[in-house]
């Protein structure tokens, strides 16, 4: 749900639109979006929206469709706003398909469940499968949408739009009108914070460590409360204001920050005060097995039991940059195995962590888990012994995979599949290799679980709760299904709550589940003979994985494990013996602790608003029947024009340079123009590019004129038949390259890709002289130009092809896991005649953390009679990030030595048509390695490096001679520290002692580049 602030990458698009550096996808290096499928997209018409879908999700089309309807009468009843224009919804059936969207440029991330984005005001999301969920997205997104429209934003705001609003302040909003003051999830995350006495002051909430959208929406929930919910949109008004959301807060609220803060927190610590006494944290009554002090890491969710209890298989973020699957020990917590490693895997694109947990077979051997690769779901089943992947299926027909579970003879798998924008039931089977469906209707089924015997499965659903006529949706509550009939019946669940997660008891005659029944989410274990549920945990904060719905306990012989929040992050915890698991009677709280304070319950005009039934999505007959997609262009972006107008000696100029970026609403085709002018024609610059990004062929091709102009001048007083003239004399060179370009790029996978390019260049030199005359009271007599004479223009063809590779992981300067490569052949023909050939090979390893070893080599030469002509730009070892220690400004007279002829030996061997150079770095964390611990870089984003460089240049002529003193190879040692400066960019500074330099010692040396 993460909203898309700037659009950075279509403003590099903007800057980068020169043909040879667009690139269809991405740059030098780089991950690829890839377009597994191609989608037939229609559209739907509402009242308020467009709506932009494809065949497979229509039935869930057609409901949301319904649903943002009544999102739109909710949101303009509570900000008293209609927007302008129709509202653009682009919905994909699921994550692996919108991850693959070209609306939002950039990687989508993972724990992304839609985004609005400012150009077109898009509201782009998948379906997350229950429709509660699905519902919670549109209605969070369409407030970005009301923001966005309310304060004027568009892609080219800057300061007094939602842009320059806080994180906290926009998504909190976001939260807070569409879930309300009532979240059972956001009320355990204020709980902890007030229990740890780390309740954030206002002003800091813009620290990355505060999550915006929980403390957001629970400030929204206590200004609503305080100050009535009208105050919310008010706020929003005034905050793009002059002086900001503080000066906001003084103007509609009458408090400063500071008194708005103690008074938050006295409400927070007042409220849960009762309950923290009624509650325990889990340490008081069960063992710690995966936490925080023992991993170093502050995720650690998803636990499963193996079925004698010995093993627990978990999803962790202890390697930092991933989550990724363990194998740990249940007693003592020991890591015994790290199962994946997605964070430098070409393979897996996601192991579903946030909403899956995995499933071991019942004698304990096998595991298997669900993830994605190639865009389609996958069930992977490893042997748990050795780590080793013993089967892939590939299930073409789904779109996602959750939750599996294994039939106690070990031959059916089932799981909650999504197809379709909804989830149903599945079952695989092992031997027959075929997917039965076992339920098929727009309601959820999710966490399914076999009975001992494999005769029933239990599983969560709102199906006895959710009105799909008026999409009233309900609480989950317990099913099960008998499989030989198919038949479900309830099975329970308390009333007003969700009940997910069913967990067989080993008689096959109870179950466990989790249930947030009075706001707080708890183990529960119930007879199927009937009776009143007993509870097994009565926790201040949560059992909890990363969403309110992510599987977050697992029961095995004698013995529970669950993850519960605290300290900012999951920790696993166990319940031993029979005695444990019998659960005590139900305990219930002095007040309810799913409300956000001020409040004690559900009210105010937010809580009355979205549980209003007489706001009510139209009916389904009211929707005009599709029409196909047809791409149309509009304008993104405009790039800042800059105008610049002076006077100089030499009259008036001008010059200007805008920029503009067109798309369609799917963003498949793009079109980039800029152009640059100043008041000389032949000074003219621009450039416009077409992309084609519909299939997974991406292609493009482009026309652009670049000038490159320097000016000198000189003046003075000449004599001309006895009159004395002033005369100004200007120099000008100008070099214009012109070219038509053509690029065609095919992902293979998101780690790799080919591209080829092609273009038509001219490259024309021209020198002229203009002299200006005046006389002595500076009227001006006359201007001449002439033309002098210079290089022939170059006309050049170019073609190249490469392969290019990346699983890296950057840190904050530097690649720090997985590897890289980029291979390129290219031909140049026409005036000069060349064959380039490079090969970049590149390779992060990370021992023990936080080091990382870095290694590079790297060739590159020109081949052919063209090869060291000298209009194409040198080759040079000693620029910054190749050979560290030989940086052209650091040469001096002395160190040439004598020669006849004037060459530098020792510069020249710097220099050449083919370089090969060699790299070795150490680089760490100063902090990660001063301080320990699992925070990496902690308040200070310094990397120290020592590094070992050496390289060698030569050229067609001389060959490669070793033995040749003026071209053997030259080397470097030392250290560097880099820093990120801002986020955008980085610098280094090395002090290094070049070993080919007789007479030079250690240097300082500054670039501004990020690590190799
Ligand atoms: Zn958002």
């Amino acid at each position: 749900m993460r909203l898309q602030l700037r659009l950075i990458s279509a403003l590099l698009f903007c800057t980068l639109a020169v043909p040879s550096a667009v690139n269809a996808q991405g740059g030098y290096f780089g991950r690829n979006k890839v377009q597994y499928q191609d989608f037939d997209f229609k559209v739907l018409k509402t009242e308020h929206f467009d709506i932009y879908y494809y065949s497979e999700e229509d039935e869930a089309a057609h409901i949301a469709a319904r649903l943002a309807e009544r999102w739109y009468t909710r949101l303009s009843t509570l900000l008293n706003h209609e927007l302008r224009g129709r509202q653009p919804l682009l919905l994909y059936a699921s994550g692996p398909h919108f991850r693959q969207t070209n609306a939002i440029e950039g990687e989508l991330g993972e724990g992304t469940g839609g985004v609005t984005e400012a150009a077109k005001r898009r509201i782009v999301l998948p379906f997350a499968g229950p429709i509660e969920s699905t519902d919670h997205v549109l209605g969070h997104e369409l407030v970005h949408a009301f923001q966005y429209d309310i304060t004027n934003t568009n892609a080219n705001s800057g300061a007094n739009s939602a842009l320059s609003l806080p994180l906290w302040f926009i998504e909190g909003m976001a939260e807070y009108l569409s879930i309300g003051p009532v979240d059972p999830h956001t009320a355990m995350w204020m709980r902890e914070s007030a229990r740890r006495e780390k309740l954030p002051e206002i002003r800091k909430l813009d620290d990355p460590r505060y999550f915006p959208y929980r403390y957001g929406q629970a400030l929204w929930a206590y200004i609503g409360g305080k100050y009535g919910d009208r105050a919310v949109g008010t706020l929003l008004r005034a905050s793009i204001g002059r002086g900001g959301v503080e000066s906001a807060f003084e103007q509609i609220l009458g408090v400063d920050e500071k008194t708005l803060t103690k008074e938050w927190h006295e409400a927070v610590i007042a409220n849960y005060r009762p309950i923290a006494e009624a509650t325990k944290m889990p340490a008081a009554f069960a063992r710690p097995v995966i936490t925080t002090q023992h991993s170093g890491a502050g995720m650690n969710v998803s636990p499963e039991l193996s079925p004698d209890g010995s093993r627990i298989m978990f999803f962790s973020s202890r390697d930092l940059f991933s989550i990724d699957l363990y194998l740990a020990d249940a007693k003592t917590g020991q890591v015994i195995r790290k199962i994946t490693d997605t964070a430098t895997s070409a393979h897996f694109e996601s192991l579903q962590f946030l909403t899956s947990a995995g499933a071991w077979s019942h004698d304990g051997k096998r595991f298997v888990f669900p993830g994605i690769a190639k865009g389609q779901p996958i069930l992977v089943v490893v042997h748990a012994d050795n780590g080793k992947k013993e089967r892939e299926i590939t299930l073409k027909e789904l779109d996602e995979v959750l939750n599996p579970a294994w039939s106690p003879d070990g031959n059916q798998i089932v799981f909650s599949g999504l197809r379709g924008g909804f989830n149903d039931l599945f079952v695989y089977d092992l031997s027959a290799k075929a997917v039965r469906r076992l339920t098929n209707d727009a309601y959820a089924e999710l966490d399914p679980a076999w009975s001992p015997d494999g005769r029933q499965i239990a599983f969560s659903t709102d199906r006895f709760s959710t009105k799909l006529p008026t999409l009233q949706s309900g609480d989950l509550r317990l099913a099960i299904m008998d499989v030989g009939s198919g038949q479900v019946r309830e099975a329970g669940g308390f009333d007003g709550a969700k009940n997910i997660s069913p967990q067989w008891t080993p008689d096959g005659r109870g179950l466990y589940f989790l249930s947030d029944r009075e706001g707080i989410t708890n183990i529960y274990r119930m007879s199927l003979d009937g009776g009143t549920p007993r509870q097994l945990t009565n926790i201040l904060t949560g059992v909890s994985g990363i969403t309110n719905l992510s599987p977050a306990m697992s029961a095995a012989e004698g013995r529970i494990v669950f993850s519960a929040y605290e300290n900012d992050g999951y920790n696993i915890y166990a319940l031993d013996g029979e005695q444990m698991l019998a659960g005590t009677q139900q305990i219930d709280l002095p007040i309810p602790a799913g409300v956000l304070p001020p409040r004690r319950t559900g009210q105010g005009a937010v809580f009355s608003t979205l549980t209003n039934p007489a706001i009510v999505a139209p009916a389904a007959a009211e929707q005009a029947p599709p029409q196909p997609y047809k791409a149309k262009l509009g304008l993104d972006y405009v790039g800042q024009p800059t105008i610049g107008v002076g006077t100089d000696p030499f009259g008036t100029y001008a010059a200007g340079g805008v920029s503009f970026l067109f798309s369609d609403i799917l963003g498949n085709h793009l079109v980039a123009t800029s152009a640059q002018m100043t008041s000389r024609f032949d000074e003219f610059g621009g450039s416009a590019f077409y992309l084609n990004r519909q299939h997974r062929w991406n292609w493009g091709f482009g026309v652009d004129s670049t000038p490159y102009v320097s000016r000198a001048f000189e003046s003075g007083i000449v004599n001309n038949g006895g009159q004395n003239y002033y005369l100004e004399r200007e120099y000008r060179i100008l070099q214009t390259d012109r070219g038509v370009s053509s690029v065609l790029a095919y992902p293979l996978s998101t780690a790799q890709r080919f591209e080829v390019s092609g273009a038509f260049r001219q490259v024309g030199l021209k020198q002229d002289v203009t002299d200006r005359t005046y006389d002595i009271n500076g009227n001006q007599l006359s201007e001449d130009t002439t033309t002098l004479s210079s290089y022939p223009t170059l006309n050049l063809g170019q073609a190249a092809g490469a392969l290019v590779y990346d699983t890296s992981v950057f840190g904050v300067t530097s690649p720090i896991r997985g590897s890289r490569y980029r291979l390129e052949l290219s031909q140049t023909t026409g005036s000069l005649k060349y064959t380039g050939v490079l090969t970049d090979l590149r390779t992060y390893m990370m021992p023990f953390r936080p080091y990382t070893f870095a290694l590079r080599g790297m060739y590159y030469g020109r081949y052919g009679s063209g090869a060291a002509d000298e209009r194409l730009p040198t080759l040079y070892l000693g620029y910054p990030g190749l050979v560290r220690g030989y940086d052209p400004g650091s040469f001096e007279a002395g160190e040439c030595g004598v020669s006849v002829d004037g060459s530098c030996s020792a510069f020249d061997r710097l220099i050449g048509s083919r370089v090969a150079i060699g790299n070795a770095e150490l680089r760490f964390p100063l902090w990660g390695a001063l301080a320990g611990g699992d925070r990496f870089y902690g308040p200070l984003p310094i990397e120290m490096a020592i590094f070992a460089d050496a390289g060698v240049a030569w050229g067609k002529t001389n060959g490669l001679a070793f033995s040749d003193a003026a071209r053997k190879p030259v080397s470097s040692v030392g250290a560097a520290a880099r820093i990120n400066v801002f986020g955008f960019a980085v610098a280094e500074i090395d002090y290094v002692r070049p070993l080919d330099r007789p007479g030079r010692g250690w240097l300082w040396q500054f670039n501004l580049m990020p690590g190799f």
